[in-house]
């Protein structure tokens, strides 16, 4: 009997995020990472535009995050944290303190990005039974907002993106505000912030809080909104009794040429998430920090704790290799390189304007996007990438990069050709 192959073990019995187990999309085996590069089984070097969905800030294989990591690993992989603590999650706490906006006192460490939003939603209702206003369980979600896929998460995710209908009964209903109009460094007119006001002004008594993505929207749309809107939503939140949860799970560790996105509007939310580029991309961790009045209310007032609680809390591995990428991140000209790519990104994806199928172009900090009229046919344009060495996954109309920090020029030259090239090619269509 012929040996099945690693592709046909994978259809047979692997989901892949968000696919169909009967896809014909390609999908492509991968050997190794090193730096910016993926190696695929074939031997294909890839150029990686993506830095694996926001994570791997430093690139792939970082020797400073290999050695923190092992040398972890020679104490403890795990312990639980109920009842016992350890060196990497305090000092990852504090530093998490230090480095985000300066009201935020009191970090909750969860396994991953949606967990965190769960744990956010489930505070501010936490929060405002502390304070016997018990009717305020809503939330004011974004359309275009996406904050992850688990059924809170997805309860103030996009309803049409984050396909509410399907999950109808379950999900809680949560009340939607228009995505932000004004553009990222535009003013925002008053007008602009009429619904949430309305929203805020008739139902503030069932509402806990507003969750946005600060300044961009990732996932729901790749959109950049004008830090002024954030400023005044915040306000506005404020002078309603309603909390503000800054989703800082894409945007944070420098992405959009802040350490945080909320920093672009000079505002400290009253509880953030962060994640994915937490762990330089090594391990599954993210982290909800909140402020201590927060905090003090939900700990002095029955039941006196915060009910949650995972198993692999404070994961030794995942706090150790955090510390690392952090500290690597502060010591290294971040906020340069993240200006460079910034201006290469504006500079090389201009050319893309000249092509027909080009809706819009849009770039902030690491993030470059390339809108097209019309939603990409996956199956063609992923092998075209790959036929180019690059690694570039769209979704929709939208061709993004988001690379490492530490990628030079001629790399994300590379990346900004290859999309240039494959549109002009047609090989989206
Ligand atoms: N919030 C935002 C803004 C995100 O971009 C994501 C992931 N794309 C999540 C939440 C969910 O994170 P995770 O996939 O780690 O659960």
């Amino acid at each position: 009997m012929m040996k099945s192959t690693l592709l046909d073990d994978d259809k047979k019995h692997v989901w892949h995020p968000y696919s169909s187990i009967h896809s014909d999309l390609p999908i492509f085996p991968v050997k190794s990472a090193n730096g910016v590069h993926l190696t695929l089984e074939n031997g294909r070097q890839l150029v990686d535009g993506m830095s694996s969905w926001w994570c791997a800030i430093h690139g792939y294989n970082v020797p400073e995050l290999n050695t923190a990591l092992t040398r972890q690993l020679d104490d403890m992989a795990h312990v639980m944290f109920g009842g016992l603590t350890h060196a990497p999650a305090v000092t990852l706490c504090k530093k998490l303190v230090e480095i985000t906006p300066e009201k935020l006192e009191t970090v909750f460490l969860a396994d991953s990005g949606s967990v965190s939003v769960e744990v956010a939603m489930k505070m501010a209702i936490q929060y405002w039974q502390a304070r016997k206003q018990t009717n305020k369980q809503k939330f004011i979600g974004l359309k275009s907002g996406y904050h992850g896929d688990t059924i809170g998460a997805m309860s103030v995710c996009d309803p049409v993106t984050g396909m509410h209908t399907l999950f109808s009964d379950i999900l809680a209903k949560n009340y939607f505000i228009s995505s932000p109009e004004c553009a990222f460094n535009e003013p925002c007119k008053t007008e602009h912030l009429d619904e949430l006001r309305n929203i805020l002004t008739l139902h503030h008594k069932d509402i806990a809080a507003l969750i946005l993505e600060p300044v961009v929207q990732g996932a729901g749309g790749m959109k950049f909104y004008s830090a002024d809107y954030l400023k005044q939503a915040k306000t506005l939140c404020e002078e309603h009794d309603v909390l503000l949860i800054a989703d800082e799970i894409a945007t944070g560790f420098g992405r959009s040429g802040k350490m945080f996105a909320c920093e672009h509007a000079g505002i400290s939310p009253d509880i953030m998430c962060v994640g994915k580029s937490l762990t330089g991309g090594y391990l599954t961790l993210a982290a909800t920090l909140c402020t201590k009045q927060i905090s003090d209310a939900i700990s002095n007032n029955p039941p006196h704790v915060f009910m949650h609680g995972p198993t692999f809390m404070g994961n030794p591995l995942a706090c150790a290799v955090a510390i690392e990428n952090i500290r690597l991140l502060l010591t290294s000209s971040w906020q340069q390189n993240i200006q460079k790519i910034e201006q290469q990104l504006t500079i090389e994806l201009e050319q893309c304007k000249k092509l027909d199928c080009v809706e819009d172009i849009r770039v902030l900090g690491a993030i470059g996007v390339v809108e097209i009229k019309h939603a990409v046919n996956m199956s063609k344009i992923q092998q075209a990438f790959v036929d180019q060495g690059v690694w570039i996954r769209p979704f929709g109309k939208l061709i993004y990069l988001m690379p490492p920090y530490i990628i030079n020029k001629s790399q994300l030259n590379t990346l900004t050709q290859a999309i240039y090239t494959v549109l002009m090619n047609r090989q989206h269509l």
